[in-house]
């Protein structure tokens, strides 16, 4: 049983609502059916704060951080954001195009925005996810794939392997065994 649940107009429950301008509109709004997992922190390797919500929702401070001025004019964002203490937070609803994936292919079909889910993870590449992200991340899928049946478990996939020369998340930290074979129901 999932505790988490996505609703008719596509926010998930429990989540925290922030929502970003950052999104458009999917060419086929019926068709979403990749899941694609990356990491984030702000500044890179730290966590905590509001950095990265505030990326996402094009309100950093570019002066905060050397690093925050250059992206400064990188407008971002992902559907779900699941944080250190797996808490999890929405800015896109899910039939909603978030900008998380860039130039990217799945399977031979480019553009993954159009047709895919993005959940960040609050992390780095080499450093181990909280089992509080891991416990999220498995009700999180679990009521996405239930709301979305086109998301089968070979449809869940890694920003590195999209965009594999350009991406490295969610990287070698990320136990893709531990969180396949945690799924109910998929
Ligand atoms: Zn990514």
């Amino acid at each position: 049983m999932s505790s988490f649940l996505v609703s008719h107009d596509h926010w998930l429950s429990p989540a925290r609502r922030s929502p970003s301008p950052h999104f458009n509109t999917r060419p086929d709004v019926n068709d979403i059916s990749l899941l694609v997992i990356h990491n984030i922190s702000l500044p890179p390797g730290q966590f905590g704060g509001s950095y990265v919500e505030d990326f996402f929702l094009g309100n950093l401070t570019s002066t905060a951080h050397p690093f925050f001025d250059e992206i400064r004019d990188v407008q971002v964002s992902s559907h779900l954001f699941i944080r250190r203490d797996g808490e999890v937070v929405q800015f896109v609803p899910f039939n909603g195009r978030a900008w998380h994936a860039g130039q990217s292919c799945f399977c031979g079909r480019e553009n993954c925005n159009d047709f895919s889910i993005g959940i960040e993870l609050e992390g780095t590449d080499t450093l181990a996810y909280t089992n509080e992200q891991y416990r999220a991340l498995k009700g999180v899928t679990e009521a996405l794939v239930k709301r979305y049946p086109a998301i089968t478990p070979d449809r869940i996939t890694g920003h590195e392997h999209i965009a594999p020369g350009r991406k490295t998340d969610p990287g070698s930290a990320f136990d893709w065994t531990r969180y396949i074979q945690s799924l109910n129901n998929v």
